[in-house]
């Protein structure tokens, strides 16, 4: 058996290194072994997952190995770093001796045997923290936009902004989970404490301590003159819009971006482009289908910021005992209180067909099931619908066509930089065009810009293109814009 002498191993840097020599010859591993800096490089990447200031273990040796042997692979360290905490040393050995046998082993599939690591633990604490900051910050923002012209004073009650409100919530559930008291519940006092940087003895969070997250040296409040620092505005801007919903997608959109970008150059725009396909076509999906799609999108790095996107399916969504699948979008119906006429619930997707009709369903058994975050399904599957019906109707063409291309620039391009397309689903045509008369986005880097707004809107409000249209500043790059129905576009599509 290999590795029988290394279990009760313990070293240095240098110790590690050569013990990886050895073990790489020892196995016929055809890999270079790591030099001593790298194994320090290793380190400070939290490949090598020992604690601080501790001695390397047996761990280390197998997350040494595996860090060669998947470098060779071409993976980056950043989609190791990733994928080696959902490794148990059995599966690393497992993987190793496989390697060293000359077996072609598929690393993915020791994922796909393994159970979604649920979001849990440190992670969930640092999320929860930065979404309570920035919501303090938006909340204090707001407030002091309310008592400024002199006529209200704080009160907690009803009144207080609903950002402040989650805010406290959020905080006092840190410090439940810190095994402190709930020192949150008093909106005055949490003003008061705000005077001071989020890291110090007042507020007494670890987490807010903690060198990942973002704002720890932050104080929101001016100590004297107390108006909101300059640095609490950039905070509560961050999401560029304000609510709770906002800070939270805003979060899931930036760690979908942090974790695309450490895949490097080559593969960050094909993976960002797969994980909103994903969400916008699988909002609700089995826990096997979705390790499929990630294997077969070569998204496995990717695992633990894609899971976060999901819950499970609880057990208040079900109808009579059955998930219900809205067959239009595919996402899942919820029970609606007028069982009489909406027996099979309703879908709660505004951009789709099926919103208001309770219509056609598929009836699942709810094992494993999982189904996208609420605001995922707002922000990212809703305006999917018609994203993807362009995009399809695109490709049915034969045209060159990508969706999200670049990360994003826009939602399709049509022939590279031709032609850029948004779909967009604002209930208002008037907040629309303020935003497009301050910026077209990415859609200025095309030679034809073309905006489509969703059918359902125009429906709703016949007058929607007119009054968009008459909005939009009659110069520069809104003057540039095309604004035409999701119907239209299509047709266009199909007339090219
Ligand atoms: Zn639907």
């Amino acid at each position: 058996m290999h590795f029988e002498d290394v279990r009760q191993w313990q070293g240095t840097a240098d110790d590690l290194a050569r013990e990886l020599k050895r073990q790489i010859e020892q196995l016929g591993l055809s890999v270079e072994p790591p030099s001593v800096r790298t194994v320090r490089l290793w380190r400070s990447k939290q490949l090598l997952s020992q604690p601080k200031g501790q001695e390397f273990k047996f761990r280390q040796i197998l997350e040494g190995l595996a860090t060669a042997v998947l470098l060779k692979r071409g993976w980056t360290l950043a989609a190791i770093g990733q994928v080696l905490p959902s490794f148990s040393d059995t599966d690393l050995e497992r993987q190793i001796i496989a390697e060293s046998d000359g077996q072609d082993s598929t690393w993915a599939t020791v994922i796909q045997t393994n159970s979604l690591p649920l979001p849990v633990g440190h992670r969930h604490a640092l999320d929860l923290a930065e979404d309570a900051a920035m919501l303090l910050a938006q909340g204090i923002i707001r407030q002091y936009n309310r008592v400024l012209p002199g006529q209200e004073i704080v009160r907690q009650d009803d009144s207080m902004p609903p950002e402040l409100y989650r805010a406290m919530c959020k905080l006092g559930r840190l410090y439940i989970e810190e095994g402190l008291a709930d020192s949150a519940a008093c909106v005055h006092t949490i003003l008061e404490r705000s005077r001071y940087p989020l890291s110090s003895e007042e507020w007494n969070l670890k987490i807010f301590r903690q060198t990942e997250f973002p704002f720890s040296g932050v104080t929101l409040i001016e100590p004297d003159l107390r108006v909101p620092t300059s640095d609490c505005s950039v905070i509560a801007n961050k999401s560029g819009a304000f609510g709770e919903d906002n800070v939270i997608e805003h979060r899931l959109y930036s760690q979908l971006r942090e974790a695309t970008e450490r895949l490097g150059a080559r593969r960050k725009h094909k993976a960002y482009t797969a994980v909103r396909k994903l969400v916008g076509k699988y909002s609700l999906i089995g826990e096997r289908q979705l390790l499929d799609y990630l294997i077969e999108n070569d998204l496995t790095p990717l695992q633990r910021t894609v899971v976060d996107f999901f819950d499970r399916v609880s057990d208040t969504w079900l109808i009579e005992g059955f998930v219900h699948r809205c067959t239009h979008c595919g996402t899942l119906m919820r029970p609606h209180p007028n069982k009489n006429r909406f027996p099979d619930g309703c879908c709660p997707i505004r951009q789709c067909y099926s919103h208001n009709s309770g219509q056609l369903c598929e009836k699942l058994n709810p094992d494993g099931l999982l189904i996208a975050k609420p605001q995922i399904l707002t922000f990212w599957t809703g305006p999917a619908i018609d994203e993807l019906a362009i995009f399809e109707a695109a490709q049915q063409k034969g045209l060159n066509a990508e969706l999200y291309p670049e990360s994003d620039l826009c939602d399709i391009s049509i022939n590279n930089r031709a032609i850029g397309i948004d779909a967009k689903s604002y209930t208002s045509p008037v907040t629309l065009a303020l935003r497009l008369n301050r910026r077209i986005g990415g859609l200025a880097h095309y030679r034809r810009r073309i905006i489509a707004i969703s059918d359902r809107l125009i429906e709703e409000n016949p007058n929607y293109l007119s009054s968009l249209r008459s909005t939009l500043d009659k110069k520069g790059d809104p003057a540039t814009l095309e604004v035409l129905s999701v119907t239209s576009v299509i047709e266009l599509i199909k007339s090219m």
